[in-house]
């Protein structure tokens, strides 16, 4: 058995199920060694493990991420990290929400087994700035790298990390931050790491806002302002037959600005093998609409795929 002063094991007896003996187990580890030591006792079972990264403030995005898990491995692990070297303004990493009590409910009613919830000193006891550089290439200069700079590299680090600690068959992420899939998908053939990335799509609400942790930051005038921006991607995506392409990104940022945004780093429509800006527009050939802008101090991004 593993030592219980470090591990917390939690039970929680949900309400809402009619069989009310029904108790959820998730084991949380604190602490690397200890969730290394449980995967050898489980050598079978974590050969078949799904891991989905999180940075907590959950929401049902998320909650998707463990589902398209769960039906694809035997083992749902997350982890829950907001990772400092990924965030180039100090003043978004301090206000990351931090809603760890109801994270962890909501990853037991979601089935998840395992919850990784290391400090950040057990993640980096060296220290998160002696980090190695990847070669990222364009994804480092384009759209999100060139507007986040050091942002792909802290995401790079801590993937690597977590991956290496876990050592997981699967990995889940979402379709809501396309350029960072890219990067880690990139990390992974990079480094040689035996795990598929599954690209899970993005869940949006009602008017179409991608669901993100940021979004809890809005006021609710911001919130309303915010729909703006998916309806600005299907704007696009109805016009793109008919007008330039330079023409409609111009149109759909002053729209934004418009609309009530601060400011805004890019709408771009582009390839999306290469996230390079697309010349012209041509049916036959895929292209993705990728967006970032400010609302207040909060920066959202989305993206939308059109073919
Ligand atoms: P985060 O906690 O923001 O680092 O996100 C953790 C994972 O959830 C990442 O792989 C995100 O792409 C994914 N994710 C965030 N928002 C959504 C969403 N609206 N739909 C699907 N996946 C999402």
């Amino acid at each position: 058995m593993c030592k219980s002063t470090k591990i917390k094991r939690i039970e929680f007896k949900t309400t809402f199920r009619t069989h009310s003996a029904i108790i959820l187990n998730m084991i949380i580890f604190h602490h690397i060694a200890d969730l290394k030591s449980y995967a050898d006792k489980n050598i079978d079972l974590w050969k078949e493990t799904g891991f989905v990264p999180t940075m907590g403030a959950l929401h049902e995005g998320h909650l998707s991420l463990i589902a398209n898990c769960k039906q694809q491995a035997r083992l749902t692990i997350a982890s829950i990290f907001v990772n400092p070297s990924q965030f180039n303004d100090v003043k978004d990493f301090e206000k990351y929400p931090n809603t760890l009590d109801k994270d962890i409910h909501l990853l037991i009613e979601a089935g998840c087994d395992v919850l990784f919830l290391p400090s950040v000193a057990e993640m980096y006891p060296n220290g998160w700035q002696t980090g190695k550089p990847y070669l990222l290439g364009s994804l480092e200069t384009l759209l999100e790298g060139y507007y986040r700079p050091g942002h792909f590299q802290g995401v790079c680090q801590v993937v690597h990390r977590l991956l290496q600690i876990i050592n997981p068959a699967h990995l889940f992420m979402g379709a809501k931050d396309f350029q960072q899939c890219m990067v880690v998908q990139r990390l992974i053939e990079l480094e040689n790491l035996a795990v598929s990335l599954h690209i899970c799509p993005t869940l949006r609400e009602d008017d179409g806002l991608a669901m993100s942790s940021r979004n809890m930051r809005l006021t609710e005038k911001e919130r309303i302002i915010a729909g703006a921006i998916y309806r600005e991607m299907q704007h696009i995506k109805a016009s793109i037959n008919t007008t330039p392409l330079r023409q409609l990104e111009g149109l759909s940022s002053k729209n934004l600005l418009v609309s009530g945004f601060k400011s805004v780093d890019y709408v771009s429509i582009a390839n999306p093998t290469t996230l390079a800006p697309l010349e012209t527009w041509n049916p036959n050939t895929p292209a993705v609409i990728l967006v970032a802008a400010f609302l207040g101090e909060v920066r959202l991004i989305d993206n939308f795929h059109i073919s």
